[in-house]
């Protein structure tokens, strides 16, 4: 199936089972702003939790924190974000559409590592086992033709944005021949910044308000309460602040659904490190965070890390672990050296000494800082992304019978078991409410009567669900139930007594956690 095809059955699928609604959608929706269903809401809280465990729980320096979204807005002068948090934008002419400059760039350098990948695929099918991947990278002409083309290109490309050259940007479009998608042409505006937060009015009366933003990023809630923090907890370095709220920006691009979106979630941490020792830092986390992912289970192959070429104004390293979405390889997952720009630039403009004492140097300093930001929102794409599976169960007898089911990790699975009594007679709903009841307070439970039981598993399939049991009349007599897995769809008689152990222990989050 073409790529775009998945894409847009899973956005349909997220929509039909109760994941994800575009905002207010009674009055036609809101651009790039997303709610999440009765299972999406799940969903969500159960990566958030696997998220703040493994943060939290896991490592005995690293703790919470919840900061308002309203700051002061000085803080945002001294983020940077109020004069830097820009987007080059440009604007088409013919089709009155607006894109990121710099995103138009990069889909032409994908455009060239994709011809590449098609080459390589194309002769690893013609030479089979003989194939030497890199003896053809090395040698091919059109493999090398494409590979100095996008070497030219980046190298263009991260020089216009370091020096913040909009008229070169425009002239790389240009020159790429890089045309709108809508319009078919290269009818573009001049390339200008547009800084991406929201601002609102503080105070009640038109004098007396103040401008303020809704912050962009939740760091900076953490970079405030360092002191705060490291104060009351007696924290010794390193340690860590953990967070996770929603963040805003107005993205100009807003599109690819819940990847990129207006109103969105962060799961940050800032660790805080002597000054020196913070690339070895950067390179554990690096490592920590690629084994978090990994733990999933989805297939090492669709994940790589992404180095910056360009660097952020506050960072000496950043890398991006990327996700092979239906789209190509995207950041799910930033992680940045910030040194100690933001603590030294907030002790700058608060005037207030922002400084660690080490009782083993007798030093005072500025902790440098290394970040791990990932998007609760593009997480949670990633996963049904990569969950999402079409099965035709016919195949053998050369017909077409289609399941859908999300293959989900238990333990994020937004309904871990499904309770079924086979008809709604003979005392079997009864029977199937009491065992819900002996279960529900340890996971979700989601008890159904409707339907044939092929179609009540195809519903939890579809959604998800780990485990389905049904109650039927042997159950009466026995005290015994079928449960049925989701993957391998193959059932077995268990007794209703073993079922909490068994069932608790596979759908717990700490399956997860023990891999890390
Ligand atoms: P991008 O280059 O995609 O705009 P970024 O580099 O600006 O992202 P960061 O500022 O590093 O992103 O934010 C950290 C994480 O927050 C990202 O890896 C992503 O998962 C998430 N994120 C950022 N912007 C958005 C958004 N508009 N919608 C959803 N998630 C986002």
């Amino acid at each position: 199936m073409v790529q775009e095809d998945i894409f847009k059955k899973l956005v349909s699928h997220c929509k039909e089972y109760g994941f994800v609604f575009p905002s207010s959608e009674l009055y036609d929706g809101l651009s790039a702003v997303y709610d999440y269903g009765q299972n999406g809401v799940e969903l969500k809280n159960n990566i958030k939790k696997y998220w703040w465990d493994s943060m939290v729980l896991l490592n005995e320096e690293v703790v919470g924190l919840d900061a308002a979204i309203f700051m002061h807005p000085t803080t945002w002068k001294a983020s940077g974000h109020v004069d830097a948090f820009n987007d080059p934008l440009v604007d088409n002419r013919d089709s009155k559409k607006r894109y990121r400059a710099d995103v138009l760039i990069e889909d032409k350098l994908a455009k060239y590592e994709e011809k590449i990948a098609k080459e390589v695929a194309k002769a690893a099918k013609r030479f089979g086992e003989a194939f030497d991947e890199q003896q053809f990278l090395d040698t091919n002409p059109r493999v090398m033709a494409n590979r100095e083309k996008y070497d030219q290109l980046n190298a263009r490309f991260v020089k216009a944005m370091n020096d913040t050259d909009l008229a070169e940007l425009k002239q790389i479009i240009l020159d790429e021949g890089i045309n709108c998608p809508v319009s078919g042409t290269a009818n573009w505006t001049d390339v200008r910044q547009f800084n991406l937060m929201f601002s609102t009015e503080m105070g009640s009366t038109a004098e007396g308000a103040s401008k303020i933003y809704l912050r962009p990023e939740t760091a900076q809630g953490i970079f405030v309460n360092y002191l705060n923090v490291q104060k009351t907890g007696r924290m010794k370095l390193p340690f860590g602040i953990a967070q996770i709220g929603k963040a805003f920006r107005n993205e100009i691009v807003a599109r690819q659904f819940i990847f990129r979106m207006r109103e969105f979630e962060q799961m940050e941490l800032q660790y805080f490190v002597k000054p020196g020792s913070e690339l070895k830092f950067f390179e554990s986390w690096k490592e920590r965070r690629m084994k978090w992912h990994l733990a999933l289970g989805f297939g090492e192959e669709n994940y790589r890390f992404h180095d910056h070429d360009k660097l952020a104004h506050y960072a000496n390293a950043a890398t991006d672990v990327e996700f092979k979405f239906p789209f190509g390889f995207k950041e799910v997952e930033g992680i940045h050296s910030r040194t100690d720009f933001d603590l030294a630039s907030h002790q700058k403009f608060s005037g207030k000494k922002i400084q660690y004492f080490d009782p083993e140097s007798n030093e005072s300093f500025t902790p440098f800082v290394v970040e791990t930001s990932i998007g609760v929102d593009r997480m949670f794409l990633q996963i049904i992304t990569a969950a999402y599976t079409e099965e035709n169960l016919s195949k053998e007898a050369g017909k077409e019978d289609m399941r859908v089911v999300l293959k989900l990790p238990p333990a994020l699975a937004p309904v871990k078991l499904a309770v079924l009594p086979l008809t709604k007679k003979d005392g079997l709903p009864e029977k199937a409410r009491k065992i819900m009841d002996t279960m529900k307070f340890d996971f979700n439970c989601q008890y159904e009567e409707k339907d044939s039981i092929g179609r009540r598993y195809r519903r939890q399939d579809a959604i998800g669900t780990p485990y389905c049991i049904t109650i039927d009349h042997q159950t009466m007599e026995d005290d015994t139930v079928t449960i049925r897995h989701r993957d391998t769809m193959e059932q077995e008689r268990v007794a209703v007594n073993s079922l909490l152990d068994t069932i608790k222990e596979k759908v717990d989050i700490k399956t997860l956690l023990k891999k890390l």
